[in-house]
This record gives structure tokens, sequence and C-alpha cells, in this order.
């Protein structure tokens, strides 16, 4: 169980800076997550991780040991890719088993790990089948065995779910996680899918444009985003500009073109900075009378109702604002008479532009 060091790593293709000074440390035995859009580095620091790329500039440790140089073959990762790749002519086992064969390990002991991994995966009914004759989610199991089966110091997932439906896609990120834990492997996992981030990461990277815009648990990310790109990246968020007036015991209070709003900000806001302000849909109550703080008087111009919950459009001094809420037992409807929104000065977040 050891740990990976990206310490300053940049990596450019061309004129395209696809990481820029890349920094952080991900523990032993830490299920880890890269998040972010389409193009904005996540693979290429996978593949700097694996050896397929060398940064331009910056070092790459495993534990305590400089591993920039150390070729592909030497690093020991297992990598999941999001085709599998598995062998088509090879059945279910000579995939898994192949990584010990190149080994050159004793029978018996390629035999023993084979069936153990095949067992973790649950896949030991399916070992004398091919490829072609199994499920997506079968096929990715036989991926991870395939990857867990050489004991990697480092394994590698690349958008190991992407082709798989929602169903099973819920059921797998489990599996990996149970895998990841009972077998204490280092894991990077690379995604786009925030809920696929969310539900079973220990702490996530948010990148942007080569650049770490964070890192944390899913839950500071989520209720701490450190600037707008990772609220609206993580989740789904309104956000209003302010200029604010001043602290009002450990809250701030900040002008509005809804009114003053009272919200929370770290140790860097001061009176007078512009910001946004980050308001989570579920974060918003909607009452049918005014409470003294925090309250927004609008209407209701859009209600669509699906089941567990119920998104509303409410509209406020021009500006509308997506409101959701969780179990309804009855359903507010479009009107043109006023209604109040309402939302805790711990849910109103302040972030600098
Ligand atoms: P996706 O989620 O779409 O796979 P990503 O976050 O993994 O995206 P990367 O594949 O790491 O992004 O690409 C980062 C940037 O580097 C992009 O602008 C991409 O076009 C560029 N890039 C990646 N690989 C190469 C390459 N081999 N040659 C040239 N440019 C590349």
């Amino acid at each position: 169980m050891v740990g990976v060091g990206f310490d300053h790593v940049t990596k450019r293709f061309g004129q395209v800076v696809a990481l820029q000074d890349v920094h952080f440390q991900v523990e032993g035995g830490e299920l880890f997550f890269l998040l972010g859009p389409s193009g904005c580095g996540k693979t290429t620091l996978l593949r700097i991780l694996a050896g397929f790329y060398a940064p331009d500039s910056g070092r790459l440790f495993f534990g305590e040991r400089d591993v920039t140089a150390v070729p592909a073959h030497r690093r020991q990762t297992g990598m999941v890719f999001q085709s599998y790749a598995l062998w088509p002519h090879m059945t279910v086992a000579d995939n898994v088993a192949f990584g010990l064969r190149q080994k050159k390990l004793p029978r018996s002991v390629i035999r023993e790990r084979l069936d153990e991994a095949l067992i973790s995966v649950r896949m030991e009914q399916y070992a004398h089948r091919k490829p072609n004759e199994l499920s997506g989610g079968q096929q990715q199991r036989v991926a991870l065995a395939r990857a867990m089966v050489i004991r990697p110091r480092c394994l590698l997932l690349d958008e190991p779910l992407s082709n798989l439906d929602a169903q099973l896609r819920n059921e797998m990120r489990l599996e990996i996680r149970r895998l990841c834990k009972e077998h204490q492997l280092t894991t990077v996992y690379v995604t786009h899918d925030q809920k696929e981030a969310l539900s079973i990461a220990d702490r996530i990277a948010v990148f942007s444009r080569g650049r770490v815009e964070q890192i944390g648990t899913p839950i500071e990310i989520y209720k701490m985003p450190r600037n707008r790109f990772v609220a609206q990246f993580v989740g789904e968020s309104n956000f209003v500009e302010g200029r604010v007036l001043g602290s009002e015991d450990d809250k701030w209070a900040v002008e509005t073109i809804l009114g003053i709003l009272v919200g929370t900000g770290d140790a860097t806001i001061a009176a007078g900075d512009r910001v946004y302000l980050s308001l989570r849909p579920e974060a918003i109550r909607l009452r049918g009378e005014s409470v003294d703080r925090n309250c927004l008087a609008g209407q209701l111009v859009g209600v669509t109702y699906f089941g567990e919950v119920a998104h509303y459009d409410f509209l406020c001094h021009g500006t509308r604002l997506k409101v959701s809420e969780l179990n309804p037992r009855h359903l507010h409807h479009r009107s043109d008479e006023t209604i109040y929104a309402n939302i805790r000065p711990e849910d109103v977040l302040l972030l600098k532009t």
C-alpha cells in the first residue's frame, strides 16, 4: 500500500498545456478521483502515472521513490480502460492470468491467485468463456480482476463504467469500492461523472483546463466548493452576483439584485468584495408566508414532478432560481400569486468572482 505524489507536474502537447503545475498526494489505500470536464487533463495525468507519457517538468513519486524515469512495465500499475481491452481470443481465465504468466510465476501460484481474483469479482463460474460471451458488466469485472491480480502498487481506472447502463453502473460503483478497500489498493479513478465520484470517493481532485481547482472529500467539494467552477461542475447551483456589505456574527451580509442575503464565506472575504452567491436548489424552501431572514418574494413560473422530487422555477426580481423539493407531499402550482423562498445563511455560499 504505497501513496502517489505528483510534484509540480506540467505536460504540453505542442501549444496545448494539458497539465499545469499539478501538485498533490494520494495516500496509500485511498480511492482517489480525478474529476473534470472533457479535455481538462485527467487521462493525461493517469497516463503519466502509468508511465505512458513523461511529464515535461515535475516529478512523480511512489511512496518515497522517484519513479519519473521508471518505464511503464516496471511500475507495477494495473490499468482498467474504458473499453476494457480484453483479448477476444482468450478465455476469461487466460485474460486474468496473462500478467502472472508474463512474470513467470510458478504454476501453483498462478492457479491460486487466478482463483482468488475470479472469486473476488464473482466470476469463477465464467472462467472458460470468451469475452464476447459475457455481458458488459461481466467484462468489466474481468478487466478489474486482470488489473488487480498482479497486486499492483496502484490501480488506475479510466472511466471504467462508461459502457454500462445506469443500473449496472450503480452496482459496479459499489463493487469497485468494495474491491479497492478489501485489497487496500491505492486507486486513481478518472471520470467526468460527478455522481460516480461523490458516491464512492475517499477524496476528489476537481480539474479544469489542466489545473487542480480543489481537492477534498465528497462532502467538502459539494458543500464548500472553492469557486464557481467547482460549484457548477459538481451538482447544480443558482448563482447571484452581489457586493459584501459587512459581517453579522460570523456571517456576511451581501447586497444583491434579490435584496440583502446573509451567507457564509471563508477568511479571505472582506467588506466591499464582489462575490457570487451559490444557492443549491435543494437548500431553498418554498413557503406560503414570509420569514424575517433570507426570504425572497416571487412567483412560481415552472413546476416539474419526478416522483421522488419536484423541480420548481422561482422568479424573483427578474432572476430565475431553481428550487427542488424532495419527497413532495403536495405540489405548489404555477401561479401569479406571491410565494416565498427561504434559505438558511449556512446554505448561502460566498464565492470570489
Ligand atoms: P476526456 O474526458 O474527454 O477523456 P480528459 O480530461 O481526459 O478528457 P486529456 O485526454 O487528458 O483530457 O486531454 C487534455 C488536453 O490535451 C486536451 O486538450 C487534449 O486535446 C490534449 N491531448 C491529449 N492527448 C494528446 C495527444 N496525444 N496529442 C495532442 N494533444 C493531446
